[in-house]
């Protein structure tokens, strides 16, 4: 896994941006966009992507567009735009109403192919997809000509209209840009630029059966909105000639095609097809389940567009694939909520603890620090009382010597109270299971006003048991069991699910101050992680909380100086 860390010096794009700064190439005006198709929701290497774009933007006093590169009208629908301005939203991008949409440029993109045709240089062709394949040759070997290759200008032109007007089946005819069957590059052989298509496009509707491919849509969407530096990930490194084909062939602006490598996130699967998967098959909630790799699930975990940007910024660009530790995801967001979320008490798996010499009936209110890392995030009072819930793991029947928890005879102090001492136990003959601690606790030890003297090395988190709410907690785990679950040759990388990717806690004990907390609202659970109310399903009579992310901060860890 690669280890990309922070760097003051500017990335390879940076360089080339500058340097056409210096040249006042373009007058020095950057311009970038950030170019979604509406097939799918925002994940976290389009967070990569849309950091870069919108980060060289305002980097350089430049623009970025929100551009839909929605020419697939099969898989694209109006739900996928609306989630993606959301998720850019909600991240804190501003594309000040610069939205476009390629389909807004169908009708130019028409004229442009009509051009290509009376210049020469576009044919309709009639062979079959698997007709052309066999003459299309190899990486090795060339091409032939398509016999309908050298067909009229004219008659070009009117079978393109009529192609348009619906006179011909889907498949039945493309028009191909007439380049070059010999060339090494692929792309560059006679590739599609129309095919037809009856399907409804979420925009245009049932207006057009023609529909441009990418590779003849993107570089003029470009060029038509006058952008100045085109980034785009790898794969399309081998296009490159071919979009600067069309754009020198129709004498459009050049923008400059910049790539650089996906970042994807190592134990995640980053492409919107493999994730509707797994929301189609009902492998997950939704396309927002805090396990997805989704902007969206993401948010319902309880990450905060701080963070998603910290990790971007962090993860940085590179030349070439690699993928990303999850660490870092993890880290960034520990970084922020230790900031920012306000400390609580809450207890999983509840162990009730009776302090056999609290008086019966008593309560007293105890005052505990919100967030030790910012004192102006002040304090509250927390009641505490003869009964209380501990964590089961806090109590060993037989602890060894290093245990600094409970256990019979020993000693522990409670979280901003007293410190108690186990005198007893309950066990259930049956099960094995303990029940029940009786403790003592030390009226001289309250946490600020310690006369005790004694020494204990185990803090442990409460609440109180009469003044507890019940929730709902649901811990995560990685959602694939390999770090690269969508590179395996023989395996789909749903044999990678993780089985144990979610565990629910019905009936975790919170503190009462609690019982308000609003969804989407973040907490630490001391001791326990970072967790924050579900958006989804939780209701006020019925909390659940999502953990966000542990407290083990393994990237620090690996990471250190
Ligand atoms: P997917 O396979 O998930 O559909 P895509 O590249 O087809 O990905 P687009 O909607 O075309 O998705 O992506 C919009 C932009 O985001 C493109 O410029 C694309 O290069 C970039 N992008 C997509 N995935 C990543 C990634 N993992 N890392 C960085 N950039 C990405
Ligand atoms: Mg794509």
């Amino acid at each position: 896994m690669s280890n990309p860390e922070t760097k003051e010096s500017l990335n390879f794009i940076e360089q080339i941006v500058e340097e056409d700064i210096k040249n006042q190439k373009h007058e020095g005006r950057v311009h970038t966009r950030f170019p979604p198709e509406p097939n799918g929701y925002l994940h976290i290497g389009h967070a990569s992507s849309i950091h870069l774009n919108f980060g060289i933007a305002t980097k350089y006093q430049g623009k970025c567009n929100l551009r839909f590169d929605d020419t697939n009208p099969e898989a694209e629908d109006t739900s996928y735009v609306e989630a993606i301005k959301k998720d850019l939203t909600w991240l804190g991008f501003d594309w000040e109403g610069r939205e476009y949409y390629a389909s807004d440029y169908y009708e130019q993109l028409y004229g442009f192919a009509e051009k290509l045709i009376k210049e020469g240089k576009a044919y309709i062709d009639d062979l079959s997809q698997e007709e052309f394949n066999k003459i299309k040759g190899t990486v090795t070997e060339p091409g032939q000509n398509s016999p309908f290759r050298e067909r009229s200008v004219a008659e070009n032109l009117d079978l393109l209209a009529r192609m348009r007007k619906g006179e011909f089946a889907e498949g039945e005819k493309v028009l191909r840009a007439k380049i070059d069957m010999a060339s090494p590059n692929m792309h560059m052989r006679d590739p599609i630029m129309y095919r037809i298509r009856y399907a409804e496009h979420h925009r245009t509707g049932n207006t057009w059966c023609i529909y441009p491919t990418y590779d003849f849509a993107h570089g003029q969407s470009d060029a038509i909105e006058g952008i100045t530096h085109s980034l785009c990930t790898l794969e399309f490194e081998h296009h490159r000639p071919l979009y600067n084909w069309f754009i020198e062939q129709l004498g459009l602006f050049p923008s400059r095609q910049i790539e650089f490598a996906r970042r994807n996130l190592g134990y995640a699967i980053t492409s919107k097809r493999k994730l509707l998967k797994l929301v189609e098959e009902g492998l997950v909630d939704a396309w927002d389940d805090p396990r997805m790799p989704t902007v969206s699930g993401l948010r319902r975990r309880g990450y905060t567009p701080e963070s998603v940007r910290m990790y971007a910024e962090k993860a940085g660009i590179a030349r070439r694939d690699n993928l990303v530790d999850p660490a870092l995801l993890e880290s960034s967001l520990r970084e922020h909520l230790n900031q920012i979320a306000p400390r609580v008490m809450a207890v999983l798996k509840p162990l009730k603890v009776i302090l056999t010499n609290y008086p019966e009936g008593q309560t007293e209110q105890l005052p505990i620090e919100n967030n030790p890392e910012d004192a102006s995030m002040g304090s509250r009072e927390m009641p505490f009382g003869r009964e209380l819930y501990i964590e089961q793991t806090d109590f060993m029947e037989d602890p060894p010597r290093k245990f600094i928890r409970l256990g019979p005879g020993r000693v522990a102090r409670l979280k901003g109270a007293y410190i108690i001492e186990c005198e007893d136990f309950v066990k259930d003959e049956n099960t094995g299971e303990i029940t029940e601690l009786h403790c003592r606790y030390i009226p001289e030890s309250k946490s600020g006003a310690d006369t005790s003297g004694i020494k204990v090395k185990g803090t442990l988190h409460w609440v109180s048991a009469s003044h507890a709410i019940q929730a709902e907690v649901r811990l995560y785990d990685r959602l694939f069991t390999v770090e690269n679950p969508g590179g395996d040759k023989e395996k789909p990388y749903t044999d990678f699910i993780n089985p144990d990717s979610l565990e629910i806690i019905s009936h975790a004990q919170l503190e009462p101050s609690l019982a308000t907390a609003k969804p989407g609202e973040r907490f630490q659970f001391q001791r326990l992680g970072y967790f924050c109310v579900d958006t989804r399903y939780s209701k006020p009579d019925h909390l659940v909380f999502n953990r966000s992310v542990t407290l083990k901060d393994t990237w620090a860890k690996k990471n250190k100086k």
